[in-house]
């Protein structure tokens, strides 16, 4: 078997820069995708990290869900030893093809879809919050697509020294088509479209090239990455029809077999699944997703709002959906700010608590009066009487 392949990233309408990553190694067999996040350009370095991680293990022997762990490692390691890329993440969806097999090694939200046939799949769960809610069951795909919550991801690399990977295996025929996207494409085109698109562009390279435009012309809120994998046979074109077969996705590993049912009946059953399979989902989901929010918004920092310097909680640019919020703002405007400050400024200058980030201000605010030369009295500034306790930690899910 052999595969053709076409590819794109877009940085889309809405955005400053282009944070998603993409691998393209027809000679190694190895494609990816990576969705960078954090904030100034944390998120391209997250990405990129990641993909450039991911390729070395790769080549050096690893198999796919060991090189996605060991993307994670270097993406973690990058974060804790530059203050300025704290709190950064990235997805990581990676296809390795060999022989006729594609495995698959995915963490957060870009997607794998497989086109069978003329019916396309989705290979990946997405690690989101919608997805979670769809699974329980509270929300329905429609609803997710349009959900404000939809860019909350629960399990990205770079957040922690581990990272659970998700395997896929799937066995490929000729004719068989696998796409690798970013959310940029997902959140902007349903999957009855993408899925027509993909029908429709024989060419893999016009087909990932209509896909990006198609996403842009729906609005382009986010970057946009595609890549294509075509399998083909060794004799050339893939058939144009086959006797349809089902659809072969393995998940690996896969689930223990499920058990009996105890004879008392249905109540105990239902109970016993709850305890197993319901509580741990719930809880494991709620503590990610709590320690996430809580990091997003236990930091703080300084920039401009409207000129006037005001000092936030949170994290610029938010972390994983989590947007920073206003503690408050001060009397100095972007006029008061010597250039250097306010090129600072203008990115955030971000600190690890309330009482630091407030000493900042503090500086800033003497700086400015003697600068201007009105005061002596630099001591009693507006800030050094208003140190206030540090809250608590929060595990609210809402923002
Ligand atoms: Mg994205």
């Amino acid at each position: 078997m052999r595969f053709a392949h076409g590819d794109r990233t877009d940085v889309g309408r809405g955005r400053p820069e282009n944070e998603d990553s993409i691998l393209v190694d027809p000679e190694d067999g190895l494609y990816a995708v990576a969705d960078g996040m954090g904030g100034h350009r944390a998120g391209e370095v997250a990405s990129a990290t990641a993909i450039e991680a991911l390729k070395a293990a790769f080549l050096g022997g690893q198999p796919v869900d060991a090189a996605v762990a060991a993307a994670n490692a270097a993406v973690f390691a990058k974060a804790a030893e530059d203050a300025a890329l704290r709190g950064m993440g990235t997805t990581l969806t990676a296809v390795a093809l060999r022989d006729s097999t594609a495995l698959l090694g995915h963490v957060g939200d870009s997607r794998a879809y497989l086109m069978r046939d003329g019916a396309v799949t989705q290979v990946t769960d997405d690690h989101s919050l919608v997805e979670q809610l769809v699974r329980e069951g509270r929300l329905t795909p429609e609803e997710a697509q349009k959900h404000p919550q939809r860019a909350i991801i629960t399990r990205a690399l770079g957040i922690d020294a581990n990272v659970e990977v998700d395997t896929y295996r799937v066995d490929l025929r000729a004719g068989d088509r696998i796409l690798i996207c970013s959310d940029g494409l997902t959140n902007m085109l349903s999957d009855e479209t993408i899925a027509g698109t993909l029908r429709r562009h024989p060419d893999p390279q016009q087909a990932a090239d209509t896909l990006v435009d198609m996403a842009n012309q729906a609005g382009g809120d986010d970057n946009i990455t595609v890549v294509i994998l075509d399998a083909l046979s060794d004799g050339g074109e893939a058939p144009a029809a086959e006797a349809a077969a089902p659809v072969a996705v393995v998940p690996e590993p896969a689930l223990p077999p499920e058990e009996p049912e105890p004879a008392e009946g249905r109540r105990g059953g239902v109970l016993r699944s709850l305890l197993l399979w319901g509580l741990p989902i719930v809880a494991v989901v709620s503590i990610a997703f709590g320690a996430v929010g809580w990091y997003a918004r236990r930091t703080y920092y300084v920039g401009l709002s409207a000129d006037r310097v005001t000092l936030y909680k949170g994290v610029p640019g938010g972390l994983l959906g989590w947007q920073p919020t206003v503690d408050h703002e001060t009397d100095l405007t972007a006029a008061d700010l010597t250039e250097a400050d306010r090129a600072d400024l203008q990115n955030g200058h971000r600190f690890a608590n309330r009482s630091d980030a407030n000493k900042f201000v503090e500086r800033l605010q003497q700086q400015h009066e003697a600068l201007a030369g009105t005061t002596t009295t630099t001591t009693t500034t507006t800030f050094a009487g208003t140190a206030v306790p540090e809250a608590p930690p929060t595990t609210e899910t809402t923002r």
